[in-house]
């Protein structure tokens, strides 16, 4: 099938390559010239485990072809719509100004029959918005809302092979005819087994901010409990193993640590609220502030921690973060609590050195005050305490006696719960967890 894909960041990229993978002819469209340029150089613009290999296969095909010109959507069956829903600035709820620019671009466009997907997330009640609009331009074209589950650094595989596919059309209805052309789209994963549920346009929506919110919620619990086992003595790490083995609550999102980040969590919770206050449904989601505050907290008292390990104060002591990302297999630091608290740290007077194995760029753009330091042993050379606050499997296998030759103090915080304490005591560490005794 001919496809559109509009936006090109982290999911429109991924899918454009996937859909191309899956046999579609696939033009993907954004605003951003350096992207594009990357992209038809079958380069990936960002961090994304297997990306760039899968862009140089399908380009070779000729299926897959970039541009900022949003007039090469014109002949595509389908037109996926992936830009960016951030927070607005200065509030809570969601900045569609992108949305409704590429809906606004892309409908003179739009051929009789042609379908629009919307995969960004957005608050309920804005497919209904926009396919008013696209009605209005294209009578007989439709909307869907197809929300997108994807995970940042497994982002190929969960495209490809999703865990299930929701699809929102106007009355939910199976008969609708957009389901039998999306069910085209997707035929490959729909064959092998993958799950599809189709309903209405705003609960399709809600699915997506219902999934993060639950996903978000479940985080901060354990980091809840992570707080009373500071206070009580106990083991966070024990009692998620315990708690998860009943497979009503289940053990996955049960590490306590840090907290969450990224382009998502913290903002699609935040919209949702903001959201729900406008719907007179404010009262529903106020826990939510709560799984917030929780989140933020664990930030501050990463810093309190840090405090404490340097002998009570900051001033002047030299500490080596690992990891920037939000998460590992990722270069993605919207609102990454590793640099959070790396900036903290600094603006309390510690001398603060940030080291990352591909996130450097971007999160020296964020914070261009830290010091960064790519390789990882000039990086925690002298160090007077290493934080380890983005779990990449090259800070997990670090070997706790060739590391405390190279740091002036041998003290660590572990932000993710991810070291083995008794070993890293066992080579002469003063080891702290969050929530471990
Ligand atoms: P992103 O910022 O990486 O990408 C958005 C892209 O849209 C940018 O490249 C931007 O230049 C482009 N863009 C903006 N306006 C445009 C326009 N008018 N025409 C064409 N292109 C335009 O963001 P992202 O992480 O890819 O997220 C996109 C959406 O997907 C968001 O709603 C997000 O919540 C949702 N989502 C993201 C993920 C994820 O893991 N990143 C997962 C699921 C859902």
């Amino acid at each position: 099938m001919k496809i559109s894909v509009i936006g090109c960041g982290y999911l429109g990229a991924v899918h454009a390559a996937c859909m191309a993978k899956l046999g579609h002819d696939v033009v993907g469209v954004d605003v951003d010239e350096r992207k594009i340029a990357e992209l038809s150089a079958a380069k990936a613009p960002f961090y994304e485990p297997g990306l760039e290999e899968l862009l140089r296969d399908v380009q070779e095909t000729g299926r897959l072809k970039f541009t900022t010109d949003v007039s090469a959507v014109a002949g595509s069956a389908v037109h996926f719509i992936c830009v960016g829903t951030p927070q607005k600035i200065g509030e809570n709820g969601a900045d569609l100004t992108y949305v409704d620019a590429a809906m606004r671009t892309l409908t003179p466009h739009v051929l009789p029959g042609d379908i629009v997907v919307g995969k960004s997330t957005v608050p309920v009640g804005t497919a209904a918005r926009l396919a008013a609009v696209l009605e209005k331009n294209q009578p007989s074209a439709h909307l869907v809302w197809n929300p997108e589950f994807l995970r940042e650094g497994h982002a190929v595989a969960d495209t490809l092979q999703p865990d299930r596919f929701v699809y929102g059309v106007l009355g939910g209805s199976e008969d609708h005819i957009a389901v039998r052309v999306l069910d085209e789209v997707y035929e490959a994963p729909l064959s092998s087994g993958t799950s599809r549920i189709v309903t209405d346009h705003p609960t399709a929506e809600l699915v997506k901010t219902a999934a993060n919110s639950f996903l978000a919620t479940k985080i901060s619990f354990i980091n809840a409990m992570a707080e009373l086992c500071d206070a009580a003595g106990a083991d966070v790490t024990q009692l998620a193993d315990a708690i998860g083995m009943d497979d009503r609550i289940g053990r996955k999102f049960l590490n306590a640590g840090i907290g969450f980040g990224g382009g998502c969590l913290p903002k699609d919770i935040r919209a949702f609220m903001a959201r729900a206050g406008e719907l007179g449904a404010d009262q529903a989601l106020t826990f939510l502030r709560e799984v917030d505050a929780i989140n933020m907290r664990r930030r501050t008292r990463v810093v309190e921690l840090t405090r404490d390990l340097c002998g009570g104060s900051l001033l002047g002591k030299k500490i080596t973060v690992l990891g920037a990302a939000f998460k590992p297999e990722s270069d993605d630091v919207r609102d990454s609590p590793a640099l959070s608290i790396a900036a903290q740290l600094q603006l309390q007077g510690a001398v603060v050195t940030v080291t990352d194995p591909k996130a450097l760029t971007n999160a020296a753009r964020r914070f261009p005050e830290l010091h960064y330091e790519a390789d990882c042993n000039s990086a925690i050379k002298s160090a007077d305490a290493l934080l380890l606050l983005t779990e990449w499997h090259q800070y997990r296998d670090l070997d706790p006696y060739e590391v405390a030759g190279v740091v002036a103090s041998a003290r660590i915080l572990d932000g993710r719960n991810v070291l083995d304490p008794a070993k890293w005591r066992a080579a002469g560490w003063i080891y702290r967890g969050l929530g471990r005794p």
